[in-house]
């Protein structure tokens, strides 16, 4: 399991989150085959979503984050629900590129630049919220902190990582994101400012065995943090037969009769891999069912 951790600072005016999302990534790494620039990218916003599933008030309520840069990973996705569970997949998880120039995963180039990061939030019931940003650099915590400044205009500092062993293992995942509160003033943004220079990277604090209490503690350490909760967050999929079943209805009448014309039809989740198969008879009769209603 993952483990996310909310703080805020003691005058109230910054919020905090940290989590480690090494379990999580790792489960996606074996579902999908990524490599490692693609866990990477995937690892990022699985765990940006996490963030902001988590801070969904409502307790149906989901988020979804897809990047769209035009680069070779094609569409990255991930989706959290209100707990924080996520679930995510890469168009192309088999990418490989060169490593930069100083030695990282080239994450931004795998998922370009040139496009959108698209959120949804889903309350559940009514009608969701869309909204969209250009991406910054498709590098994921630097396009997530402009969502929240250009979309929703809380000045939001995110840090996002995922640390890939040789063998395409993950080493350790995870990220923070602080915002500042309504109760926060320019000496608030100077002290966060003052805070975050030099600051190491994310991997290499979760590398040390950094729990995500310490990370709160040790990025905002001009400030008394105080830990409000911590919850458990696991890869999740939500798929099951009847939503397939669902998912098949919506494709229409034709298509599903054209696919009864197979001896057997497989469908696999995006997300988790689970194969569900159809006879022909099971096709037809979910199509009687669609009718009768
Ligand atoms: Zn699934």
């Amino acid at each position: 399991m993952g483990r996310l951790v909310r703080s805020i600072s003691e005058d109230g005016a910054v919020l905090m989150m940290a989590a480690d999302t090494t379990d999580i990534v790792a489960e996606a790494q074996r579902i999908h085959g990524t490599t490692k620039v693609v866990s990477a990218a995937l690892g990022r916003l699985l765990t940006g979503a996490s963030f902001m599933g988590q801070m969904m008030k409502e307790e149906k309520g989901s988020v979804t984050l897809r990047v769209n840069g035009g680069g070779p990973a094609g569409t990255v996705l991930a989706v959290s629900d209100s707990l924080g569970n996520v679930r995510g997949y890469a168009a192309n998880p088999k990418v490989e590129l060169p490593l930069r120039p100083d030695g990282k995963l080239d994450v931004g180039g795998a998922v370009g630049k040139d496009g959108y990061l698209g959120v949804i939030r889903d309350f559940g019931e009514g009608e969701p919220y869309s909204g969209q940003i250009p991406l910054v650099s498709g590098e994921i915590a630097e396009d997530i902190t402009s969502y929240y400044a250009i979309s929703e205009q809380i000045p939001t500092v995110c840090a996002l990582g995922v640390l890939v062993n040789p063998d395409q293992s993950i080493a350790c995942a995870g990220g923070f994101l602080i915002q500042l509160l309504p109760a926060a003033d320019g000496e608030t943004v100077a002290a966060v400012e003052g805070c975050l220079e030099g600051l190491r990277p994310v991997t290499a604090m979760l590398a040390d065995g950094m729990s995500p209490e310490e990370i709160c503690k040790t990025v905002l350490k001009a400030f008394p943090m105080e830990i409000l909760d911590s919850f458990e967050i696991g890869y999740r999929c939500g798929c099951s037969r009847s939503r397939v079943e669902r998912a098949l209805l919506s494709a229409g009448k034709k298509e599903l009769e054209e696919m009864a014309a197979d001896p057997i039809t497989t469908v696999t989740c995006q997300f988790c891999g689970q194969k569900y198969e159809f006879t022909p008879e099971q096709l037809k009769k979910l199509l009687r069912e669609a009718e009768e209603q």
